[in-house]
């Protein structure tokens, strides 16, 4: 993706889409080994950020700074319950303020990496902070004390770093998803993915700059390049790689009903009410997570259509 780089504002969606639920008060992160020295950091609150980190002989990879000062600094202490080995490097999945917030309170020494379209954007902080501020609960001064960290290490399409030891972390970007620069961050030996906003949120992610069919090439060009057996997802629990499948499934089912519709000279209001959430992508009608997956429904279904028209 290239050209005029443009921070999406709450004025690009729906005025009754609900706001993320990411407010870290009482947020714990628990410490989970998933793999020889690789480790996920689990939020004890739905919906907040997970994160995590790996170990290797020189020292530490991190994945995800968290939203706040606070969330990073526990971030931190978790690390350090594990290893006092320095933490080398702290790769944000993404641009958002839920996911590089937290980045000025890492030691001085430790070296940001960033994907060359998050490290375009990272640079937006008021705008990041203006999208976010409504989903981050009741603290007015959440973001008193975080101040802009630009990365130190910009990538395009991988990158694999060595902590030593054998241990050996992959940065991939297989194409935009939930933003233009999604990173998946994998471990081959322990076959575990840190993966960001791009599975998630229960059976599918949002195409929040981008469409259903470019989604559904991402997750394609992810499960056919990886051998994941355990995903780290930023928003919802660990999962294998059938959330990928159900991903893919998703966005096709997406991308044809729209194409149908623009076929059929339907209107964007006609397309929307024509277009329902699948059953198999639903959660019970009693979950109150309900509402918001068939908000995220139609916010992809809207957002595809003004795609593949040129209006977007
Ligand atoms: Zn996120």
């Amino acid at each position: 993706m290239s050209g005029k780089v443009k921070i999406p504002t709450w004025a690009d969606f729906p005025p009754d889409f609900p706001p993320f639920f990411l407010d870290p008060a009482g947020c714990v992160l628990s410490v989970k080994e998933i793999g020889k020295n690789t480790y996920a950091l689990v939020s004890s609150i739905m919906n907040v950020d997970n994160a995590g980190f790996v170990v290797g002989e020189k020292g530490v990879l991190v994945i995800d700074a968290h939203i706040s000062v606070p969330m990073a600094r526990q971030i931190l202490q978790r690390v350090r319950e594990v290893t006092d080995k320095p933490i080398l490097y702290l790769v944000n999945s993404n641009y958002h303020a839920d996911h590089t917030f937290g980045n000025c309170a890492f030691p001085a020494e430790t070296l940001i990496v960033q994907h060359r379209e998050t490290a375009a954007r990272v640079p937006f902080h008021q705008e990041a902070r203006d999208f976010l501020f409504r989903c981050t609960g009741s603290d007015p001064h959440i973001w008193d004390d975080v101040t802009l960290r630009l990365p130190d290490i910009v990538f395009a399409d991988h990158l694999t770093i060595d902590l030593g030891g054998g241990m050996v972390v992959e940065l991939h970007f297989f194409g935009a998803a939930n933003t233009p620069g999604d990173t998946i961050t994998y471990v081959p030996h322990a076959k575990a993915a840190w993966t960001g906003n791009m599975t998630g949120g229960g059976t599918f992610g949002l195409a929040i700059e981008t469409d259903a069919p470019t989604f559904m090439g991402t997750l394609s060009r992810f499960i056919h390049a990886l051998d994941a057996e355990t995903l780290v997802p930023a928003h919802s629990p660990l999962s294998g790689p059938e959330t990928l499948w159900s991903g893919i499934n998703y966005y096709a089912q997406v991308t044809g009903a729209v194409n149908k519709a623009l076929g059929a000279g339907w209107s964007l209001e006609e397309t929307l009410a024509r277009t329902p959430l699948g059953q198999e992508f639903a959660f019970s009608p009693t979950d109150d997570r309900l509402k918001l997956q068939q908000a995220r429904h139609r916010y992809n279904v809207r957002r595809t259509y003004l795609s593949l028209t040129g209006r977007i």
